[in-house]
């Protein structure tokens, strides 16, 4: 049985989540903004931080996956799900659960560039720095965390775990 180590409390989140908010609106004031969540992760980051929000905003989704029941990128991106907005001319924030490699989201900022958005920046709740092999640059990041394989608050480990409130390192 795998051993569930907290890093993360529920309460710790939420503060962490409202911190992050609030610096956004205050970058985004007087200026439209698009939320693009990326599924399955950040279902629940994305939904705490948008009822945290104190200017309008728009929403999409899309879904990429390189992981599998693996618990490393395979550098092979697939998108899924692509957005639906017409993102033509507006400022585009990609909300990401975690940046590991940072291979999913050099992927994913190039790809919504295509679709002529203004700017691309990028929101993650975790930030693990340990395993980076791009130059990609988490403009708004809530927590940076070193090591370890983390389940919880939307992050699955073979599509279970993502129910959990709080976040925890999963040991094997
Ligand atoms: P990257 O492409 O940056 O290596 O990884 C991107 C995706 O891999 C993340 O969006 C996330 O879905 C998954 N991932 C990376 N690190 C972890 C982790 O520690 N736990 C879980 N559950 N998923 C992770
Ligand atoms: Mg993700
Ligand atoms: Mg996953």
């Amino acid at each position: 049985m795998p051993e569930f180590i907290p890093v993360l409390t529920r309460e710790r989140i939420e503060e962490l989540v409202v911190g992050v908010a609030g610096k956004i609106c205050d970058d985004y004031k007087g200026r439209d903004l698009v939320l693009v969540g990326v599924l399955k992760g950040a279902f629940i980051f994305l939904s705490d931080l948008c009822r945290h929000m104190t200017i309008p905003v728009q929403i999409d989704f899309v879904e990429a996956s390189s992981y599998g029941a693996e618990t490393s990128s395979s550098g092979n991106i697939k998108l899924n799900k692509d957005i639906e907005l017409d993102i033509e001319g507006k400022n585009v924030l990609i909300v990401e659960d975690i940046v590991d490699t940072g291979l999913t989201l050099s992927y994913l900022v190039e790809h919504i560039k295509g679709f002529g958005a203004k700017t691309v920046k990028i929101c993650a709740l975790i930030d693990k720095r340990e395993r980076r092999e791009t130059d990609i640059l988490v403009d708004y990041a809530c927590c940076v965390v070193n090591a370890g394989f983390l389940v919880g608050y939307g992050l699955d480990y073979a599509e279970n775990y993502r129910e959990l409130p709080g976040i925890f390192h999963l040991k094997f």
